[in-house]
Formats: structure tokens, C-alpha cells, sequence
């Protein structure tokens, strides 16, 4: 007799009944199909004679994918648009495992699977705002297919090959194309970067999709940075358990133990997705001790329902999958058609945040065009606040105070071993800089114009003279104008003590004027704050 034997033994015989071993119906990685045999998705018709062994064999999966009109016409009914999107000469490269296919309802044209995985005529029309590079990674890769835009982490792209194609891909300019596909040489090149470079201590593997790379040369990649000793986590980003859950096989979830600490992310856009299939990929992963996340993207007609966003989280969890991030639609070629305004997906946060469990909420995060990195945006639940007394509100409309502590000891950086050994990178105070009083503003920097407007004039942003500090008292459309002294000009303090209007002259840009002074610019920490009685005004409308 064992050790769990003898427990399972003592336990019987304090209820006095030999127990059955327990049986957990609830665990979705052990349903049984109407067989009694572990169940299974749906098959399209033109598989259901491929042996079990084959249609399980991941390599059989990627090696029968379908990509040609021809084919996928004989698994799905094609609409006029999709048949349009199958013949146009140039593009996003299509491919389809037969297991996601075959997930597809061959009937509905707005099968949320197939709107994913399926071209449309749509996808060829540009919009306002579209970009190749949305992201801006290629200009923040100091070796190819590594983006270093985080102080202590990169992004390294191992592969530009998926195992099935999104319509909406953010790096579509590289993606799928074998002739831009990284090699051994680039691996080392990236590898050597990060080995010289020690702040970075989280290196995301991603691509394309890092789990399409031939097994040795994945463990190749994943052993070269585990000999980094400053790379602390190494994550891994990908769909492969999506589109072929077949791939996380024992021998796969074996290798990656071997280098933890491993993180992975899925990306799952729709309850669909999850199958028996995925269920038992997800718990070997979890079994193999890599936690798991889940970005997906808000997609119209796809997943921009609070219903179907509420179930896809609860299937995720039920999975120990941990909704990470829904992503806004990025404004890359060929999306135009899958965008939602972001006030969807505010609306979703809404839907989700205190309706269902804390683990169940994704941040939502809008990826800044241009490239300056994800923005987390969020539902209002900060209504006000004086100073001592927050205002907040619940999930339900319910407004409740906060009382602040009326003595609170700042904390004392000079007895904190955290704060004398803080981390190396520069600049890393951003916003926080404010609060601390290093700055009074922070001029944006970097801002490039790389969209497709037509706009030829410089950003606002990137010209000094139309700059306005956002701050108090900074006053609308005066960047850089000088206050002018009380009682010069037209702006005089009695004017200014009414109320304060352009018409009276009580602006501070008419009495600029007068002056004849020149524009001058406010460095960092210098503020044009009106002087006493003087009128102050609000940037916001000028920020965009
Ligand atoms: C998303 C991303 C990361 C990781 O960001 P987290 O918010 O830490 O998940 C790192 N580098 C780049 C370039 C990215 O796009
Ligand atoms: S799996 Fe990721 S990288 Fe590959 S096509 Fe889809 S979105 Fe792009």
C-alpha cells in the first residue's frame, strides 16, 4: 500500500464506505463525448475518413491546410466577398489548419471563426489612419525581428510563419511571407543583443508564432536565452494551441519545463475556439507549470458583445487560462473592416468589471499608433476627489466615499533598500516625474508622421510654436506667449477680474500682442502660470 492508498483507505473507513475513485465531470479537460471516449470537435465532411492518427498528428494538420478558393470552397459555402478576398493577386497570405476549419459553420456567413480566417474583398480598401507598421516595431528594432521599446523587456520575433493566418494581423507586413523569415544567423543576432544589453529581464517569444519553429531549433532559441542569466521570465506568445491544439503534445510540454521560468499567452477571441481539444492543451501546459494568459483583439462582428465576451472569459478560466489583455484593433492594412469604436470595448470593461470574478477581467489596452506602447484604457470609476475625501463609484452606479487618512508618513527612501538600488534605466520617472515635482509637463518626443492622411504639416505635437504645455494654467492656443505684466496692455487686472473674455481684451494673448514682446519657450519645470487674477484656460481642447 502506497501513501495515497493508505489516505484513500483511512478516509473510506471513516465514513465507514470504500470510496470510488472521484471522477471530475467538471473539468473541462475531461469530458467525454456520447462514445464514453474523450470528446472531440467537429470534423468538416471532406475530413471524416482521415484516421485518427493522422488528424491528430500536428505535422499531418499543417501539412493538409487549406488556402486556394478551390478548397476552402469545398469545406465552407462562399460568400461574393470572400470569393472576391480568395482572388486578389496580392494578399495576406491565407492558410487554414483542417481542425480550425472544420470549426467553422459552413452556412453562416458571419461564422465568427470564419470572419477571422477567411479573406473578404473588404480587406484590400484602405481607411483613414491605416498604416503598415502601426506599431511602429521596425522602427525600434536595434537587430532584425527584435523590438525593444520597454525599458526591461523585448519582443523577439523567432519566425514570420503561423500555423493558421488572422485577417487582422498587426505585423501582416512581415507575417506569412517565407523570403522575410528569420534564420539561425538572426536568432544569434537577437540573442546577442539581449545578452549585451542587461536590463532586460522578460524576453516575449513571439512572430509569427514561435511554437511553428521545428522543435530542436525552438529549444535552440529558448536554451540560448536561458543562458542569459539577467533574462529572468521568457514568455511565449501564441495561437498554436488555437489553431492546432494538437502541437502540445507531451514531448512539447516536457521540452519547455526544462527552461522554466516559462510564461505563455494564448489568443482566443471567441467561446468557439475552445474545444475538448484545447481544454486537454491547455491542461498539459497548466500541468507542466507555465501560466497561462490570453490577449485577444476587440473584432467587430467577431467578438464585440458583452456576451460573448463574458462567456470567452468564463470558458478561459474554467481552462486556468487568465484573460490578460483585449486589445483595440490596430490600424494596420487590411483591418479597416474588423475596427470598433473604443468606446466598445469600454463598454465591455463595464460589462465584465464586478459582474463576474476579478480573474476573469482582462485589461483593455490600446496599442499606441505610432509606437509608444500599450495604453491601458479604463472604464470611470474615480468620479472625484477633494483632499480628503475620494469619490468613487461601484459596477452597479452605486457612489461611495472614501475618507483619506488624515496623517500618513510618507515613505522614507533613504531607509528603503529598494529605493538606494533602484533599477538602472534612464527615464524612467515619465508621468510619475510630474508627481514628484522633477517636471512640470513632459513635452512629447519622437513623434512621428508615418500615417496615411495626406497630412504634410509637421504634427502639432512636433512644432514648438503650436505646442501647449497641458498643465495648470496653461492657457488655449498661447504655447510659449508671455504673460503680460498686470496693468500692461488691454489685459489689465481689472479686465481680467471680470470675466476674462477675448472680446474685453482680457486674454493674455491680446496683451502679447500689445506688448510686441517675442515668444518665448518654457523649459522643463518652468510654467506660463498667470499671474494673479489673471484668467487661466485649459488645453484639452488642443490636445488633439
Ligand atoms: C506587448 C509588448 C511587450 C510586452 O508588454 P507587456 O505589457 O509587458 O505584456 C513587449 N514588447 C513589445 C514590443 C510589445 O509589443
Ligand atoms: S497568429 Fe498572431 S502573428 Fe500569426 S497571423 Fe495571427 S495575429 Fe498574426
Amino acid at each position: 500500500m502506497d501513501a495515497t492508498e493508505k489516505r484513500t483507505a483511512v478516509a473510506a473507513s471513516g465514513t465507514g464506505a470504500v470510496q470510488e475513485p472521484f471522477v471530475n465531470l467538471r473539468d473541462p479537460a475531461k469530458r467525454l463525448g456520447p462514445d464514453g471516449k474523450p470528446a472531440v470537435s467537429r470534423r468538416a465532411p471532406i475530413w471524416v475518413d482521415v484516421p485518427d492518427e493522422k488528424w491528430n498528428d500536428w505535422r499531418w494538420q499543417l501539412s493538409n491546410r487549406i488556402n486556394s478558393l478551390e478548397e476552402i470552397g469545398r469545406v465552407i459555402n462562399l460568400t461574393d466577398d470572400e470569393r472576391e478576398g480568395l482572388s486578389a493577386p496580392d494578399k495576406f497570405r491565407v492558410d487554414i489548419t483542417p481542425y480550425f476549419a472544420s470549426l467553422i459553420d459552413p452556412d453562416d456567413p458571419d461564422d465568427p471563426i470564419r470572419l477571422q480566417v477567411i479573406p473578404k474583398g473588404q480587406e484590400l480598401r484602405a481607411f483613414t489612419g491605416m498604416m503598415e507598421d502601426s506599431l511602429a516595431e521596425d522602427r525600434h528594432s536595434p537587430v532584425p525581428g527584435l523590438v525593444h521599446r520597454y525599458p526591461d523587456r523585448v519582443l523577439m520575433l523567432v519566425t514570420t510563419q503561423c500555423a493558421t493566418y488572422c485577417r487582422y494581423c498587426t505585423r501582416s507586413r512581415i507575417v506569412g511571407d517565407p523570403s522575410q523569415n528569420f534564420n539561425r544567423a538572426e536568432h544569434e543576432a537577437q540573442l546577442d543583443y539581449i545578452r549585451r544589453t542587461p536590463q532586460i529581464r522578460d524576453v516575449l517569444i513571439s512572430g509569427g508564432d514561435g511554437l511553428t519553429l521545428a522543435p530542436k531549433l525552438l529549444e535552440s532559441v529558448i536554451r540560448g536565452l536561458r543562458e542569459i542569466p539577467h533574462v529572468e521570465i521568457v514568455r511565449i506568445g501564441s495561437r498554436v494551441p488555437v489553431f492546432l491544439p494538437q502541437r502540445v503534445d507531451d514531448e512539447l510540454c516536457e521540452m519547455l519545463a526544462k527552461y522554466h521560468p516559462i510564461w505563455m499567452n494564448l489568443h482566443f477571441n471567441h467561446p468557439n475556439e475552445i474545444t475538448p481539444e484545447v481544454a486537454r492543451a491547455a491542461d498539459r501546459l497548466n500541468r507542466a507549470g507555465i501560466p497561462l494568459g490570453n490577449q485577444s483583439v476587440l473584432l467587430a462582428g467577431v467578438n464585440d458583445c458583452v456576451h460573448i465576451q463574458r462567456d470567452l472569459v468564463h470558458r478561459l478560466v474554467e481552462n486556468r487560462i487568465r484573460p490578460y489583455y483585449i486589445y483595440q484593433c490596430d490600424l494596420v492594412e487590411g483591418a479597416g473592416h474588423f475596427r470598433t469604436p473604443v468606446g466598445k470595448g469600454i463598454e465591455i470593461l463595464e460589462g465584465l468589471r464586478g459582474h463576474t470574478s476579478g480573474y476573469a477581467v482582462p485589461m483593455y489596452i490600446v496599442d499606441a499608433p505610432g509606437g509608444g506602447g500599450k495604453i491601458p484604457v479604463m472604464p470611470n470609476y474615480l468620479i472625484s476627489y477633494s483632499d480628503h475625501k475620494v469619490v468613487l463609484r461601484n459596477y452597479e452606479g452605486y457612489i461611495t466615499t472614501y475618507e483619506e487618512p488624515t496623517t500618513y508618513t510618507p515613505h522614507d527612501a533613504t531607509k528603503c533598500r529598494h529605493c538606494r538600488t533602484p533599477r538602472p534605466e534612464p527615464g524612467q520617472e515619465g508621468v510619475t516625474g510630474l508627481l514628484d515635482g522633477k517636471r512640470m509637463w513632459i513635452e512629447p518626443a519622437g513623434f512621428e508622421l508615418t500615417h496615411a492622411r495626406g497630412n504634410v504639416e509637421a504634427h502639432r505635437l512636433q512644432d514648438a510654436s503650436k505646442w501647449v504645455p497641458y498643465g495648470v494654467g496653461a492657457i488655449e492656443g498661447q504655447a510659449g506667449a508671455p504673460f503680460p505684466a498686470i496693468g500692461e496692455g488691454a489685459g489689465t487686472a481689472e479686465g481680467a477680474g471680470g470675466a476674462g473674455t477675448a472680446e474685453e481684451g482680457g486674454s493674455p494673448a491680446a496683451g502679447a500682442q500689445v506688448t510686441g514682446e517675442p515668444a518665448r519657450a518654457y523649459g522643463p519645470g518652468e510654467e506660463p502660470r498667470p499671474p494673479e487674477g489673471m484668467p487661466t484656460g485649459s488645453a484639452h481642447g488642443e490636445l488633439l
